[in-house]
């Protein structure tokens, strides 16, 4: 499949989220004890406000550095951390609090690290047997070999026999992380969030991995949601891309749209930081680092870092502007009638504040 195969976004096709977020926010309690007592120091306001939709047979990607919230996102829509408000709604329905072994069967999650997410003492056979048994997709020894054999199959570790017998130390990293999402796909889910699943990898085999996520998407109609720090292998991968900083959605749209017309200073900054070869050197408008999570910058959070920043972005939150075909970016500057008019490219001089 090409990037431009990509470019209508499902939002803009009319099609039902599979899996949606609605206002999702999620604080942590910071708690230190004194004199023996614990007490709570504050809060991280890890995710604020996260508007996110998954379709079946798509890719939404989630990117941001780190501590911008972006797993936070990711384990929150797979139920590891109970959101703090917001809604989770899937095929439709809003997420009650129980039924989390039904959610399972349906919403499965791949980690960063496949190392730590396998058992070292169990070998591959032992890990996607007790996959099949726990979401009751085969019972029985035949029946358990045989769905074995073709969730190794899905992943490319043919012939299975030489791959059921290993142990986590004797396969390769790409190997351990196939292993990992073989073990989520005996679920039969019909989302696959991925956090960070290439980042351990070496960059050789990165592509490898993405491709067989996508060949599963195709095949398997699933919703994906991929969350990564590398907004080039988001435009590659993804339909749409949502960019996270500091906790808040930025900027998000079609990806093809939001990567060749980035209307955020923050999404700019990513794609200045990503490698292209067609560009001599890196374009860094200002690196920075991301802000305390306990004391978020007020307004706009990114403002701190920003060349742009006026006045307002200090005391104001800016809110989502529709800057093109289901884009939009949460920065002053988008406002209508004021700095930069939508969708075209940032003043190449920051205005005075
Ligand atoms: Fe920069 Fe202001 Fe836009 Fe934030 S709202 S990104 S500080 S111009």
């Amino acid at each position: 499949m090409t990037t431009q195969d990509r470019v209508t976004s499902p939002a803009r096709s009319g099609a039902t989220a599979v899996l949606a977020a609605r206002d999702l926010t999620k604080h942590f309690k910071v708690h230190r004890k004194v004199r023996g007592t614990t007490i709570r120091s504050g809060v991280v306001h890890a995710a604020e406000d996260i508007n996110l939709e998954l379709h079946a047979g798509k890719v939404a990607a989630v990117v941001g550095e780190s501590g911008s919230g972006k797993t936070t996102v990711a384990r929150m829509l797979a139920r590891l951390i109970p959101p703090t408000s917001g809604q989770i709604v899937l095929n439709g329905e809003p997420v009650g609090r129980g039924h989390v072994h039904d959610y399972r069967h349906r919403v499965q999650l791949v980690f960063q690290d496949p190392f730590a997410s396998l058992n070292p003492v169990h070998d591959v056979r032992y890990h996607l047997s007790r996959a099949l048994k726990v979401h009751h997709k085969a019972r029985g020894r035949e029946a358990v070999d045989a769905g074995v054999a073709d969730l190794l199959a899905k992943v490319k570790l043919e012939p299975a026999s030489q791959f059921v017998r290993k142990l986590p130390h004797e396969l390769s990293g790409g190997q351990r992380q196939r292993v990992a999402i073989a073990r989520a796909l005996a679920a039969e889910p019909s989302v696959l969030l991925a956090d960070e699943p290439v980042s351990m990898l070496d960059v050789s085999i990165r592509i490898g991995v993405l491709n067989l996520l996508g060949e599963l998407r195709d095949a398997e109609g699933m919703a994906l949601l991929y969350v990564t720090h590398d907004i080039a292998s988001a435009r590659y991968f993804a339909d749409t891309v949502t960019v996270m900083y500091a906790g808040r959605v930025v900027e998000s749209g079609p990806s093809l749209e939001v990567t060749d017309h980035p209307s955020h200073p923050y999404t700019q900054l990513l794609l200045s930081a990503a490698p292209d070869p067609d560009r001599a050197s890196p374009v860094v408008i200002n690196a920075g680092t991301i802000p305390s999570l306990i004391n978020p910058p007020s307004g706009c959070r990114f403002h701190p870092r920003c060349p742009y920043a006026m006045p307002i972005c200090s005391t104001q939150t800016p809110p989502d502007f529709e800057v093109g075909a289901d884009h939009t970016a949460a920065c002053w500057l988008r406002q209508v009638g004021q700095g930069s008019p939508a969708g075209s490219p940032l003043p190449a001089d920051p205005p005075s504040c």
